[in-house]
């Protein structure tokens, strides 16, 4: 159970003065991380942190006031006189004239096509207000059109001197938003501390009421800056929090013990005969690594990695070859279906020549051939079972599941990952994770905890280097006669479609409309893949441009992960300023595979912004994914990326800091430390841990807690 002291903050937003359904739906627009809320909820908009800070500090009387100059000052308001009420219509282009006194003298407020009403009520004749706003010359005197803020005195002593600004959505104000905010500001509760004291002290960072509670009533603009302690700390406590969690599963997890799966090598040695080549120091490395996690008793949890075209497949095939051997079946999860059958094709020629029964199962399966395969499933008919999602639905059995790959991990969430293993009983399932995106030492700590890790860094012979070239979309033409000779001579190109935030109807129209183009150019033979698109029909396209028959695919994203296809040696990406980091580099893995000399062409519209830039020079300069990955990490407090939201990748709530990696550190010490010294969270620190688990909301910790 949430401890009582934050159950407050977890209420509905609704319950704040001034905020309805209407006002309700927009803040949950606003504050939405990609499926995580619902309803907008208090402490989701207490993460919300101001952007800046307007200065209400000048506090002059009425005669003082000088034009241009932002003013805070408390009058008497005279008079209120709308315009000529004009038939039926309650707006009108003359404005409402409101006049405002004190001892030093009067000043008019002008509202143009504002509601009479609503005035009234602001500004109610004879009453005291006080009124923030910016005062203009008119003719021979001052007036303040449209002001900033209009309080009863009430209202101001609860209004700050520094008044933060928010970052907005379309229809939302920030008066709405301060008025929200001066509600919730008091409620944010004083915790139990749950950083060690030494560490807050040589931070010299506050506790947690004070550092929330100044990010939203700064004292100087600094106060909010990503680096100032107050956000600082917040920072810290979300790594703390997720990292410790992390922590704690992998705990639990340890303590079920794992099962030895030693298998005999026949399956294994008939799928090496059946290879065109010799693994790579590498894959031979990695290869060692598993099979002696599977063979030792402890639950094996390691995650491999290995930049596009590094051979993870056939890492796969080989340990799954050893469960297979020691009679238990194993899933292999990807997270696209056109990945699913990709891996079914690849590997079923192999599976065919070592004895390997292979079954698929994604979303696509139904009626009678789903009953069958599931059937088969259970009675052990199947050795190893591809698929995507739908591995998880309540009516997949197996028979004795013993191994679970994961490809393409970022995907998913710990929660599947745990999901899948219970699949296979209250032995669990041994689990490799297989992820192209080389993460970089530190993030691994708060996506992954400490799980082992295997590492394949270096590419299959005969590979040659991409070359790549950033180009502003007006040299468009040129890109085209360019493909024209390479089409000519016999290559295949992928054309990736701009990837529009949160409309897959655009990015869809955004697509076709670029085939339609190449069309008129190149003839009929471009084909185009999009998320909107059933199976079957992907995969006829798939397969055409995989056979090359087609020439060009014109593709949305779907195609960004894993997809073989070597004769494919252009990757043009339009709108490359919109990608983030791993996707361009999961985009350019695409080719480079066969025989020909490749190249990546990513095309922007200017003006590039400046982490665009980097992002883009970053891409040029390097295809070391693992660079790349460091990069990307840096580029992180510089600013959101659009892609971020479609990839599925996690952002931090507060810990979008230029400092990210050192703060990951110290907190990963800090876990080291507090699982050595307290691994059931009984302390008195321990207790107030638990706090923070709940109030960062991870989830797969709080589900230990419950469990006892
Ligand atoms: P990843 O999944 O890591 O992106 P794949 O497993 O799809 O990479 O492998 C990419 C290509 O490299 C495949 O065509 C595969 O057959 C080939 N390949 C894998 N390992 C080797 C190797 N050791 N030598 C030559 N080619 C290899
Ligand atoms: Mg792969």
């Amino acid at each position: 159970m949430r401890p009582t002291r934050l159950q407050p903050l977890f209420s509905d937003i609704a319950d704040l003065k001034g905020i309805g359904p209407r006002l309700k739906t927009l803040l949950t627009k606003l504050l939405d991380r990609p499926g995580e809320i619902k309803d907008a909820r208090k402490i989701d908009l207490l993460w919300h942190f101001p952007s800046g800070i307007i200065d209400r500090s000048n506090r002059p009387k009425i005669k003082d006031l000088r034009p241009g100059e932002l003013a805070t000052f408390d009058a008497k308001v005279v008079s209120l006189k709308g315009p000529p009420a004009r038939g039926k219509t309650r707006f009108s282009k003359a404005p409402t004239r409101a006049k405002l006194e004190d001892s030093t003298g009067v000043i008019d407020l002008i509202f143009f096509r504002s509601d009479p009403k609503y005035l009234q009520q602001q500004l109610p004749i004879g009453e005291l207000r006080y009124i923030a706003g910016r005062p203009e010359q008119y003719g021979d005197h001052l007036q303040i059109p449209h002001p900033d803020h209009i309080l009863t005195k009430a209202e101001f002593e609860n209004f700050p001197t520094l008044e933060p600004v928010y970052p907005l959505t379309q229809g939302l104000t920030s008066k709405t938003l301060q008025k929200a905010m001066s509600q919730l500001i008091p409620a944010i509760p004083q915790l139990e501390e749950w950083q060690d004291p030494a560490w807050l002290k040589k931070q010299n960072w506050p506790d947690f009421q004070t550092a929330l509670t100044s990010l939203h009533r700064p004292q100087i603009i600094e106060d909010i800056a990503a680096d100032s302690p107050h956000r600082q700390r917040l920072a810290y406590d979300e790594l703390l929090a997720k990292q410790l969690s992390l922590a704690l599963v992998r705990q639990q997890l340890r303590m079920k013990k794992g099962r030895s799966i030693k298998g005999n090598g026949q399956i294994r040695d008939k799928i090496l005969k059946a290879l065109p080549f010799e693994l790579t120091g590498a894959q031979a490395r990695a290869l060692d690594e598993i099979y002696q996690d599977l063979g030792s008793e402890n639950r094996m949890l390691r995650l491999l990695q290995g930049d596009v075209g590094s051979g993870k497949t056939v890492i796969a095939l080989l340990t799954a070859a050893a469960a297979i051997e020691a009679g238990f079946q194993t899933a292999l999860m990807a997270p696209t279906e056109v990945l699913a059958r990709q891996h079914i094709e690849t590997l079923a020629p192999l599976c065919e020549q070592a004895g390997i029964r292979l079954g698929l199962l994604t979303g696509r399966e139904k009626g009678r051939a789903r009953k069958q395969l599931l059937l088969a499933l259970k009675e052990g008919l199947i050795d190893c079972l591809v698929g995507t999602h739908a591995l998880f639905q309540a009516d997949v059995e197996f028979k004795n599941l013993g191994f679970a790959i994961i490809d393409e991990q970022h995907r998913f969430g710990v929660e599947q990952r745990l999901a899948l293993q219970a699949k296979a009983g209250p032995d669990g399932a041994e689990l490799l994770v297989m992820t192209a995106t080389p993460i970089p030492r530190t993030l691994l700590m708060t996506n992954y905890g400490d799980m082992d890790v295997s590492k394949l860094d270096e590419k299959p012979p005969g590979r040659k280097p991409v070359t790549s070239r950033v180009i502003p979309i007006d040299r468009l033409e040129d890109v085209i006669q360019g493909l024209k000779r390479a089409i000519q001579e016999g290559a295949q190109a992928y054309w990736v479609c701009p990837l529009v935030e949160s409309s897959e109807k655009i990015e869809l129209a955004a697509a076709q409309e670029r085939c339609a183009h190449l069309k008129q150019l190149f003839g009929d033979r471009i084909g185009l893949v999009h998320g909107q698109m059933k199976g079957p029909e992907k995969d006829e396209v798939m397969a055409r441009f995989i056979s090359g028959e087609l020439p060009v695919l014109v593709a949305t994203t779907v195609i960004e992960v894993g997809v073989n296809v070597p004769n494919a040696s252009i990757m043009i990406i339009e709108h490359a300023e919109r990608f983030g980091l791993s996707q361009l580099h999961q985009l350019r893995g695409r080719v480079g595979r066969g025989e020909r000399q490749s190249s990546c062409l990513f095309l922007y519209t200017p003006p590039l912004g400046v982490t665009a830039k980097k992002r883009l020079e970053t891409m040029r300069a390097t295809e070391d994914g693992f660079l790349i990955a460091e990069e990307d990490l840096k580029l992180r407090g510089g600013g959101e990326m659009l892609g971020r939201r479609q990839s599925g990748e996690r952002d931090f709530r507060v810990a979008n800091v230029p400092n990210l990696s050192e703060l990951i550190l110290a907190a990963n010490d800090d876990v080291k430390l507090i699982m050595h010294q307290d691994p059931k969270l009984k302390s008195e620190r321990g207790k107030a841990l638990r706090t923070l688990i709940y109030l960062f909301e991870c989830d797969e910790a709080i589900k230990l807690f419950s469990a006892g």
